[in-house]
């Protein structure tokens, strides 16, 4: 494991309000640094907003405002919902401040120096929404957007253009590493719709449209917004600029896991010209560029268009921040599609919070309670099978989970933790403890029964600390632990002799008809 990690949410582009898919993505992330930073890896975690391009100017103009003012707006509503979340995003970068311009116009300069950019013009098919010149064969008979689907329209315009086969070479050393593109899926779609066919060179001007940041050298020019947009990355970090300690300790370095996770419809921009501008200027590659999928209604991808957006509030106002990040995290496998529906919601946090964790700590709890004066029994070495088995069980849960933790399967790792506490909530109805209390001579074994489920919750709850930001330490003051740290999960004697504290109800049941029914009527599009 590196000694940092700096992790990116794309930066979302404000042409309208943050929604769940939103959410979605900026919650795995903040799952992900969470979890590194619990692990004890010094960790940067970046989000930000994307504001510059044709449509936010379009958008402004409709609303009567310049597009500065626009902006504003929707990238301080953002970072406020991202508060309420309890986010924990170390920056918020927005492309119109002054730090990231600095750093675009710079680069475009160095970029246009190195013969890396030229002028020249363009004509093909383009498409208004993506921003994005197509050839002929891409848009294919219909001339339609291979990225969006969305008709294009044949443009011509004078514009400077990066030369992408002079960095051919770092895309396909990139293409040929274990991870660097993930899912495989993402990488082979990669490689045979847009690598394969042959690269040509990137439009990174426009004349059409003057909400940008404009070239230096020729003003009536702005810069493409993927060239600046792409460059957050480092100029967030402070590259180029008098202080760049955040750049050299977070990018500028081997020690560091740099990780981008990025939508689909991103993930060309991200998997092929990204690495190409990086190597122009001379620095490293990320490890890993992680694309997600998509969090849809029933009416597939949200969008504004559709009027099928679902904004998270409602939901964390009646079910709590833990049951949503919980509800996305287990029921959407990290890297694949998923679909948010009101009665999977409602089941997702009965089955597993309510029965399976809640039940856990209220069943276990209470009976140390009653048999041991609420005193954990010290740990001591288990003889029956049964005993010995969960007691392996959890040691191999915390190796199996940190493995997919760190290899960002989110999903498969918080459901590792659920087994284990099924398999704690089996090992009641196996132990009977009930009974092993009414025989004097059975008290060892009841000790070791109780100090085992006190162990399995005590190593899931940190487990899925990362997750359930609320009740963790709830559970760890039900424990009677504080100031816990990763670490204490590998010591078996972490809990001996612990007092318990009073305890409450960790998740209330819900009743699938009333919640229904309230989810209908805060959210249309379920
Ligand atoms: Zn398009």
């Amino acid at each position: 494991m590196k000694k940092r990690c700096y992790i990116t949410t794309p930066i979302y582009y404000p042409s309208g309000n943050a929604h769940l898919g939103h959410t979605y993505c900026t919650t795995m992330c903040d799952i992900f640094a969470r979890y590194k930073r619990n692990m004890g890896v010094e960790t940067y975690f970046l989000t930000g907003t994307d504001e510059h391009g044709l449509k936010i100017q379009k958008n402004a103009e409709k609303a009567g405002i310049t597009p500065q003012e626009y902006v504003d707006k929707i990238a301080n509503d953002f970072q406020n919902l991202w508060k309420t979340l309890k986010i924990t995003n170390d920056d918020f970068i927005r492309t119109t401040q002054e730090r990231h311009i600095k750093v675009v116009q710079e680069v475009f300069s160095e970029f246009l120096k190195n013969d890396d950019i030229y002028l020249g013009s363009y004509e093909g098919w383009y498409c208004v929404p993506c921003e994005s010149f197509w050839t002929e064969t891409q848009v294919g008979e219909n001339h339609v957007c291979p990225d969006c689907g969305r008709p294009v329209n044949k443009a011509s315009e004078e514009t400077y253009f990066f030369r992408c086969n002079k960095y051919l070479d770092v895309v396909l050393d990139d293409f040929k590493k274990d991870k660097f593109v993930y899912p495989i899926s993402r990488k082979n779609e990669m490689m045979n719709n847009f690598i394969k066919p042959g690269l040509n060179d990137l439009c990174v001007s426009r004349t059409s449209f003057t909400w940008g940041i404009n070239i230096k050298e020729n003003p009536k020019h702005v810069i493409y917004v993927w060239l600046d947009a792409l460059l957050n990355y480092i100029s967030a970090l402070g590259y180029k600029s008098s202080d760049d300690s955040l750049f050299q300790k977070f990018w500028n370095n081997d020690d560091v896991e740099i990780i981008h996770v990025v939508g689909a419809d991103i993930s060309r921009f991200h998997t092929i010209y990204w690495p190409m501008f990086l190597k122009a200027l001379n620095l490293r590659q990320p490890d890993r560029i992680f694309v997600h999928g998509l969090l849809m209604t029933k009416d597939g991808k949200m969008s504004k268009s559709k009027g099928n957006v679902i904004s998270p509030m409602p939901l964390i106002e009646r079910y709590g921040l833990d049951a949503v990040r919980y509800y996305m995290v287990r029921e959407i496998i990290f890297g694949q599609d998923g679909q948010f529906t009101a009665d999977q919601f409602i089941e997702r946090i009965n089955a597993d919070l309510v029965n399976n964790y809640g039940n856990l700590v209220n069943r276990v709890l209470s009976m140390i309670n009653k048999y041991f004066k609420g005193i954990i029994p010290n740990y001591k070495k288990r003889v029956n099978e049964k005993d010995i088995k969960l007691d392996s069980l959890i040691d191999e849960t915390i190796k199996e989970y940190i493995t997919l933790m760190d290899d960002l399967k989110l999903t498969e790792a918080v459901s590792k933790v659920m087994d284990l506490l099924s398999s704690a909530n089996k090992y009641i109805e196996e132990s009977t403890p009930w009974a092993l209390a009414k025989d004097e001579s059975k008290k060892e074994e009841l000790e070791i029964v109780m100090n085992n489920l006190a162990r399995s919750i005590f190593v899931s709850t940190m487990l899925l600390k990362p997750v359930l930001i609320d009740s963790n330490e709830k559970v760890f003051n039900f424990l009677g632990i504080n100031n816990v740290k990763f670490s204490d999960v590998y010591d078996k004697e972490f809990l001996n002799n612990n007092k318990l504290n009073p305890t409450e109800i960790l998740y209330q049941r819900l009743d699938l008809n009333t919640e229904l029914e309230y989810i209908k009527e805060h959210i249309k599009s379920v």
